[in-house]
C-alpha cells in the first residue's frame, strides 16, 4: 500500500518526499579506504597514494569554506618499461604539474570543472620535461582524483581503472591504449608517421602483439619514451563520473593482474574483504594462475558513507557493465526527471568523457564554460608569455572552424614544436631526407 501527503492539492508519494528531502540534505564527503599489494618481477612497477592532500599547494583554496572541502585523495599506479627513471620521475612531478595548471580562487564545483583540461597540460608538459633528461624509458599512468564523490581518472597505456558501484554495477573508467585493443590509435599512429605491425620471423609470418616501430612498444601512449616516436603521445584518455552516496570500490591496476584476470574475477575474489586484504588478494590469484611472469600491482580503493567503516560491496553484484550512461548533467531536466533522477540513487553519473589526442580539442576554450584558464599562460606548461607571443592551438585548423574571437589558448614555441611532433608534423617535415616506410 502506497502512502500519500497532500501538497497544494497534488498528491505526492510520501516516498517521494523523503527522498527529495534526502537529495536537498548537504551529503557529507565520503570515507577513504584503500590498500595495495604487488609483486615485483622487474622492478618497474610504482604507486602513488596520497589519501589526503589539498586542492591548491599550500593550504586552502580560495572561494571555499574552511575544512574539509579542500581536499583531494590522489592514487595512481606507473608501469614502466625498458627501466624505472620515467615511472619515477612521473610519480614525483605528475601530480604538481596537473595542479599548477589549474587557476587558483576557483570554487570546488569549478575546480572539478577545469580538472580534466588541467590533467592534459599536467601529463603533456611532465612528458617533455622528462624527454628533456634525454633519458630512456617510459611508461603507462592511471592517475586517480577523487574530490568528494566525483572521480577522475586520466590514463595512458594499458594499466586499467575500474569500479563497481554499491548497487553493483561495473564501469571502465580508463582506456586501453594498447594497439592490439585499439583500432583508432593504429589509425591515429600510422598517419602520425608510424608504422605498426607484428615482429617478422623468416617466412613472413608476423608474431606476437601489434607493435609500432620504430622502438617496437605495444603501446600507443605513455610518458617517457624518446627512443620511440613522438607519435606515442601521452595526451591521457579523461572520465569524470560521481558516485551515489552509496560510494563503490575502485580496483586500479597494472596488466600484470589484467593479463591474468577477468575484471569480474577480481572482483569477485575481493567480495567481502576491506581494501588492504582485496588487493592482496587480486594480487595473489593473479599470479597463482599465470605465474609471476610480469610486475603485478593492484591498489584498492573504497569510496564509503562517512563512518560506514566496512567494504560496501558485501553482496554479489549485479554484474552488469555500463557502458552508456543514462543521464547528462547538461541536459536539461524537467521538474519530473529530476524527481526520477533523485530517485535513482543508484545512477553512477558521467561528468566528463574524452579521449581524443588533439591538444586543440583536449584544450578547448569552450570547455569549462567561461574561461577560467589564463589568456597568456602557456596552455601546457603554463609559462607566463607576452600578448601576441604564443601560438594559438587552433593554428592548423581549417578556417571554417569554430575559433573564439581571441583565438587561444596558446603555446609557448616549446610546446608549440611539441605538438607539432605529436602529430607528426615535424616528421612528415623531415621526410624528404628520411628512408621511405616499407609499403605493407
Ligand atoms: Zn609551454
Amino acid at each position: 500500500m502506497e502512502m500519500h501527503a497532500d501538497v497544494d492539492g497534488c498528491s505526492v508519494p510520501l516516498a517521494v518526499l523523503l527522498k527529495r528531502e534526502l537529495c536537498n540534505q548537504k551529503v557529507e564527503r565520503p570515507d577513504i579506504l584503500f590498500g595495495e599489494a604487488n609483486k615485483s618481477k622487474k622492478g618497474e612497477d610504482f604507486t602513488l597514494l596520497v589519501p589526503r592532500c589539498h586542492r591548491t599547494p599550500g593550504g586552502s583554496g580560495g572561494g571555499e569554506n574552511a575544512g574539509d572541502d579542500d581536499t583531494i585523495s590522489v592514487f595512481a599506479i606507473f608501469d614502466g618499461h625498458n627501466g624505472s627513471a620515467a615511472a619515477i620521475y612521473t610519480r614525483e612531478n605528475l601530480i604538481s604539474s596537473v595542479l599548477a595548471a589549474i587557476p587558483p580562487n576557483l570554487t570546488s564545483e569549478e575546480w572539478k570543472a577545469a580538472l580534466p583540461r588541467a590533467l592534459v597540460a599536467g601529463f603533456v608538459k611532465t612528458d617533455k620535461d622528462f624527454q628533456g633528461k634525454a633519458a630512456r624509458s617510459g611508461t603507462t599512468v592511471t592517475f586517480v582524483i577523487i574530490d568528494g564523490w566525483v572521480v577522475t581518472v586520466a590514463s595512458v597505456g594499458d594499466s586499467r581503472c575500474i569500479l563497481e558501484s554499491a548497487e553493483g554495477s561495473i564501469y571502465f573508467l580508463s582506456a586501453d591504449h594498447r594497439l592490439d585493443a585499439n583500432e583508432e590509435e593504429v589509425e591515429r599512429v600510422t598517419a602520425s608517421g608510424g608504422e605498426v605491425g607484428r615482429i617478422n620471423i623468416a617466412g613472413g609470418a608476423g608474431i606476437g602483439p601489434l607493435r609500432c616501430w620504430p622502438g617496437g612498444l605495444c603501446l600507443s601512449r605513455s610518458i617517457g619514451d624518446i627512443d620511440v616516436g613522438e607519435f606515442i603521445v601521452p595526451v591521457p584518455h579523461v572520465k569524470q563520473v560521481k558516485l551515489s552516496n552509496a560510494g563503490g570500490r575502485l580496483v586500479i591496476a597494472s596488466d600484470g593482474v589484467w593479463d591474468a584476470l577477468h575484471f569480474q574475477e577480481a572482483l569477485n575474489y575481493t567480495r567481502g574483504l576491506p581494501a588492504e586484504a582485496a588487493a592482496n588478494r587480486i594480487v595473489k590469484e593473479a599470479v597463482t594462475s599465470k605465474g609471476l611472469r610480469d610486475d603485478t600491482t593492484c591498489i584498492v580503493v573504497d569510496i564509503l558513507p562517512p563512518e560506514k567503516l566496512s567494504p560496501p560491496l558485501k553482496r554479489p553484484g549485479k554484474g552488469v557493465i555500463k557502458a552508456l550512461f543514462r543521464r547528462r548533467p547538461s541536459d536539461e531536466m524537467s521538474e519530473d526527471q529530476m524527481d526520477r533522477g533523485c530517485l535513482e540513487t543508484d545512477v553512477v553519473e558521467e561528468i566528463y568523457e574524452e579521449g581524443s589526442a588533439m591538444l586543440a580539442r583536449r584544450l578547448n576554450i569552450n570547455y569549462p564554460e567561461g574561461n577560467m584558464f589564463k589568456l597568456h599562460d602557456c596552455a601546457v606548461c603554463q609559462l607566463e608569455m607576452k600578448p601576441g607571443e604564443g601560438t594559438s592551438v587552433h593554428g592548423n585548423m581549417p578556417k571554417h572552424s569554430r575559433v573564439d574571437p581571441w583565438g587561444g589558448p596558446f603555446l609557448c614555441s616549446s610546446c608549440q614544436l611539441k605538438k607539432e611532433a605529436m602529430e607528426g608534423k615535424l616528421h612528415s617535415r623531415n621526410s624528404q631526407s628520411a628512408v621511405q616506410p616499407v609499403p605493407k
